[in-house]
């Protein structure tokens, strides 16, 4: 008698887990924990994050479609929105949530080793977890792509500019940098002297705004409203991890790393807020960024755009023709030459064993987001500024 109630109690045990872990398939039991019919719910809970998820990889592959009803009607709303929910609040929430998602995950795998340490491991609550975890990173993936993801499947800057031919030959570079040279020299001239002193973060930030202004009468399309621009909480682990500044796609703010030296916080801020437009290839959001720094009335943006641009061209040019690039480095203002300098240091003294791992990861995200050229398509940058030059003689 004791011996079966014992032997029912476990059965009833037994049932109950197996009952739990039906649920999760959508397998419906009765109040005997007897599978009745397939519960239409639960299945929903599947069924609708996986359609979600086929009919954004069908919208991804037409880029006409994504551009127009995603990247220019849909996507804007959605990020001004954001910017009014997040902008007025001076730290980054988005930071404060990755914080405690990753606090959050760090427990979950401590409670992980101690199960298996205690060997009170569970495969039917292992299992469970699991399930749930793969609905959340589906729905992740859902809200990620709709609030900015699909912009990598967008035409983008060189369709709305017409930029075709991205190609240039070495006398072209070198006509190219022998500008962009004269233009940072000047630049750096009507900063001043040495004793320059740069406006602070946040005053830059105010600046960059007013830079998306000026060149917004140009192309509309660069409207840029209700800024939300941050220094990153997560300054130390940024410059360790090689970042110069990233976009938040769930709140739509902009983060930049306050760390690196000051000439150039402008350039990547405006970086930072093309990506908030919609821009979501670093080497578009690049090219936006420039444009707009070039477009601004203070010459500290302009400096620093043209900064980057003479940065990322010479390092071309000193691999097709090393001794050109030396020149171009010789001709610089000594005022650039020390900010050169600077920057070196910076990046050298950040350089850790960490950093090329983490490169690595976001470049197979980039490129697992259709992104061919990886993280180098930050390199794109020098062919469409000198075709943009090519088709409107200036900037
Ligand atoms: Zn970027």
């Amino acid at each position: 008698m004791g011996e079966s109630t014992i032997q029912n109690w476990n059965d009833k045990r037994k049932v109950l887990f197996y009952a739990n872990n039906l649920d999760i398939y959508g397998i419906k039991m009765d109040k005997h924990k007897q599978i009745s019919a397939f519960s239409l719910s639960g299945w929903l809970q599947w069924l609708v994050p996986i359609v979600l998820v086929i009919a954004i990889k069908i919208f991804s592959y037409f880029p006409e479609w994504v551009e127009s009803i995603y990247s220019i009607k849909l996507y804007p709303v959605l990020a001004h929105i954001q910017r009014l929910l997040f902008g007025w609040v001076s730290i980054s929430i988005g930071d404060l949530i990755y914080g405690v998602f990753v606090g959050y995950l760090l427990v979950l795998l401590s409670k992980f080793i101690l199960s298996i340490v205690r060997k009170k491991f569970d495969w039917n609550n292992f299992w469970k977890r699991f399930l749930s975890t793969l609905k959340v990173l589906l729905w992740l993936f859902i809200i990620f792509n709709i609030l900015w993801g699909l912009n990598y499947e967008r035409r983008g800057i060189t369709a709305q500019l017409n930029l075709k031919n991205t190609t240039y030959t070495d006398k072209e570079l070198k006509d190219f940098l022998c500008d962009v040279t004269d233009q940072l020299n000047r630049a750096r001239t009507e900063l001043g002297d040495s004793n320059y002193v740069y406006p602070k973060e946040r005053d830059m930030f105010g600046m960059a705004t007013e830079a998306y202004q000026s060149v917004k009468i140009q192309y509309p399309f660069l409207r840029y409203t209700n800024a939300s621009v941050k220094p990153s909480i997560l300054t130390e682990m940024v410059s360790y991890a090689g970042y110069s500044g990233y976009y938040n796609p769930f709140t739509g703010e902009a983060q930049v790393n306050t760390d690196l030296p000051h000439f150039y916080i402008p350039f990547v801020t405006c970086h930072e807020m093309a990506h908030q437009l919609g821009y979501a290839s670093e080497s578009e959001a690049s090219f936006v960024g420039y444009l707009a720094a070039m477009h601004s009335p203070h010459p500290l943006f302009r400096y620093s755009a043209l900064f980057e641009v003479f940065l990322i061209a010479n390092s071309e040019l000193l691999q097709r023709d090393f001794w050109s690039g030396i020149l171009n480095l010789r001709s610089l203002n000594p005022l650039v030459k020390r900010d050169r300098r600077i920057f070196r240091e910076f990046i050298l003294g950040r350089q850790n064993n960490v950093e090329p791992i983490i490169k690595n990861v976001y470049d197979q995200y980039l490129k697992a987001n259709r992104q061919r050229s990886g993280i180098n398509s930050y390199n794109e940058l020098v062919g469409w500024v000198i075709d943009y030059r090519r088709k409107t003689g200036k900037l």
